[in-house]
C-alpha cells in the first residue's frame, strides 16, 4: 500500500513500549514541545470499528520559535478564509451542483471574464512569441488512442462513448494526439520548424469521484496546451525561450517558482545518446536562464526529461503548474519526420508544454493566492459606480456606459440601498474601485474615488478618472 502511494522507505517510532508506524518525528516527552497550539480533538475508533473501544486524537502543531508558530497560523486561517471553493463563490464566479455534475464547475459571468481575461493574455504572449493556434476534435475513433498508447495506459481515465453500430468514440483528455495527426497531415519541411501549435481546447478526464473537489481536480477542464514539434539540434534554444516565458508570466502573478529537472528512469526508451543530449540541453538553459533548480535523478518519464515547475503562492504553499515534458515516443508511435537540410527524413522531439497548465486549477490558485483581491486588469469588475440616491443613477448611468465604451469592466450599484451599504457591498465583493456619485459630482462632471486598497482617494474629474483607470488596467505579460 505504502509503495503504491509513492513512499519508498518505512519508518517506525518508538517511544517506551510504544511502537508506531509513523512518518514522524517524534519526540520522548511533551516538554519538548515548547511552541505549540493544539488545533483539534475528534474521537476514532480503534481500526475503524465502532465496536472497538473509543480514542481521543489530539491533533496540534509544533514550532521551533513563536514567531513561526504565529505566522503558520494565520496563514492556516487565511488559507481557510480564502478556500476558492468558498470565496469562489461569495464573489460570484464559480457555482458546483454536485449532484448533476460531479466535478465539473459552471462558470459565473464574473468567473467567465476570468478565465477569457486569462485566455487572452496567454494567446497573445504566446502569439508574439511565434505560436499558431489551432482547434481540434473533441471526440475520436479508439484507433487514434492505440496509437497513441493512451488506450492501454489511460483507458480508464478517459470517457468512452460505444455507438449502436459497437464503435467507440472517446472525448480527448489530452490534446498531444491530435497535433501529432496534424504534423502528419503533409510533408514538412526543416525550415518550418520549430512548429509550436497551441490548443485551448476542452479536455475530459474520468477521475474517481472520491478525488473531485472545487477545482483542483476536475473532469471537464482545458490548458494553455502547445507541443512544439523541433529538431534535436535547436532544443536548447527552444526550451531556453520557454524558460523565459515561463518565468515572466509568474512574475506577472508575483508568485515565486521552484523548478525541478527530473531525468533518465530507470526504464527509458530512446537511444542513450538522445537522452544525454536532452538533458544537457535543459541543463545548459536552466543554467543560462539563472533560474535556480534541483534535479531529481531518474524521476523523469520513460519517453522523456522533463522540467516541473512549481509556483509558491501568497500562503506560501506550492502547487504544480507549468511543465514542459520532452517526448522521444509520441514521434515514433505516430511515424512523424520532417525533411531536414541534408534532405534527409528526420525524426523531431516533441516538447508537451503548458505555462498555467488547466485553467479550472490556476484560477483555484489565484483565487486564494489573491484572496479574492484580483490586480485591476485582471479583476472581473474593475470599478462599481454607487450614486448616493437614486436622483443621480442617470450620472450613474453615463459613467458605467464611459466606462463600458472604453473597454473596461464597470457595473452600476443602482439598489435602494443606503451609500454606505452600498460601500460595503462592494468591498465585500473585493472590487477595486469605487466611485460614488451625488449632486456635486454630477454638476462638476467629476467623481469620488475609493479604492478597496486605499480608501477615498478624494474627488477627479471625469476625464482624470478615465485617464487613470486606463493605465492602471494595461497589462501584459
Ligand atoms: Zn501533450
Amino acid at each position: 500500500y505504502l509503495a503504491s502511494q509513492g513512499h519508498k522507505e518505512v519508518s517506525i517510532y518508538q517511544v517506551g513500549d510504544f511502537t508506531d508506524l509513523c512518518a514522524g518525528p517524534h519526540v520522548e516527552r511533551s516538554s519538548e514541545c515548547a511552541h505549540f497550539k493544539l488545533l483539534s480533538v475528534a474521537g476514532a475508533f480503534w481500526r475503524g470499528d465502532p465496536k472497538n473501544p473509543q480514542l481521543q486524537r489530539l491533533y496540534g502543531t509544533v514550532w521551533p520559535t513563536q514567531e513561526k508558530l504565529e505566522e503558520f497560523l494565520e496563514i492556516r486561517e487565511r488559507a481557510k478564509k480564502n478556500d476558492h471553493r468558498k470565496l469562489g463563490v461569495e464573489l460570484e464566479l464559480l457555482h458546483f451542483e454536485p449532484s448533476l455534475a460531479p466535478g465539473i464547475p459552471f462558470w459565473l459571468p464574473k468567473g467567465t471574464i476570468l478565465y477569457h481575461i486569462l485566455a487572452e493574455k496567454m494567446r497573445k504572449l504566446l502569439y508574439s512569441n511565434g505560436y499558431v493556434e489551432v482547434k481540434t476534435p473533441q471526440l475520436f475513433r479508439k484507433e487514434l488512442w492505440e496509437t497513441s498508447g493512451h488506450w492501454k495506459h489511460f483507458k480508464e481515465n478517459m470517457f468512452n462513448l460505444e455507438q449502436e453500430d459497437g464503435e467507440i468514440l472517446s472525448l480527448k483528455p489530452m490534446n498531444c494526439p491530435s497535433h501529432m495527426v496534424l504534423f502528419k497531415s503533409r510533408r514538412r519541411s526543416y525550415r518550418e520548424l520549430p512548429l509550436r501549435i497551441h490548443d485551448q481546447g476542452v479536455l475530459f478526464r474520468n477521475e474517481p469521484s472520491g478525488t473531485l473537489g472545487g477545482l483542483t481536480r476536475v473532469r471537464q477542464f482545458s490548458q494553455d496546451d502547445a507541443h512544439i514539434f523541433v529538431a534535436e539540434d535547436l532544443m536548447e534554444e527552444e526550451i531556453s525561450n520557454l524558460l523565459a516565458l515561463v518565468k515572466r508570466v509568474y512574475q506577472g502573478f508575483n508568485m515565486k517558482l521552484h523548478i525541478e529537472l527530473s531525468t533518465k528512469p530507470q526504464k527509458a526508451m530512446g537511444a542513450a545518446e538522445l537522452w544525454e543530449k536532452a538533458e544537457s540541453s535543459l541543463t545548459k538553459a536552466l543554467e543560462k536562464s539563472a533560474m535556480e533548480f534541483k534535479v531529481s535523478p531518474g524521476e523523469g518519464a520513460f519517453y522523456g526529461p522533463k522540467i516541473d515547475f512549481m509556483v509558491e503562492d501568497s500562503l506560501k504553499r506550492k502547487h504544480q503548474c507549468a511543465t514542459v515534458q520532452l517526448d522521444f515516443q509520441l514521434p515514433r508511435n505516430f511515424e512523424l519526420y520532417f525533411t531536414n537540410a541534408q534532405n534527409r527524413p528526420e525524426i523531431p522531439v516533441v516538447i508537451h508544454r503548458a505555462i498555467y497548465g488547466s485553467f479550472e486549477r490556476f484560477i483555484g490558485v489565484l483565487i486564494e493566492h489573491f484572496g479574492g483581491h484580483f490586480p485591476l486588469w485582471l479583476a472581473p469588475v474593475q470599478c462599481r459606480v454607487i450614486p448616493v440616491s437614486k436622483k443621480f443613477n442617470d450620472y450613474g448611468q453615463k459613467v458605467v456606459d464611459l466606462l463600458l465604451k472604453e473597454g473596461l469592466r464597470g457595473e452600476g450599484d443602482f439598489s435602494n440601498e443606503r451609500c454606505g451599504a452600498k460601500i460595503r457591498n462592494a468591498e465585500l465583493q473585493k472590487i477595486p474601485y469605487m466611485v460614488i456619485v451625488g449632486g456635486r459630482e454630477k454638476e462638476s462632471n467629476t467623481v469620488s474615488l475609493r479604492s478597496y486598497e486605499k480608501g477615498e482617494e478624494g474627488v477627479l474629474s471625469l476625464d482624470q478618472f478615465m485617464e487613470r483607470i486606463k493605465k492602471e488596467s494595461s497589462f501584459e505579460f
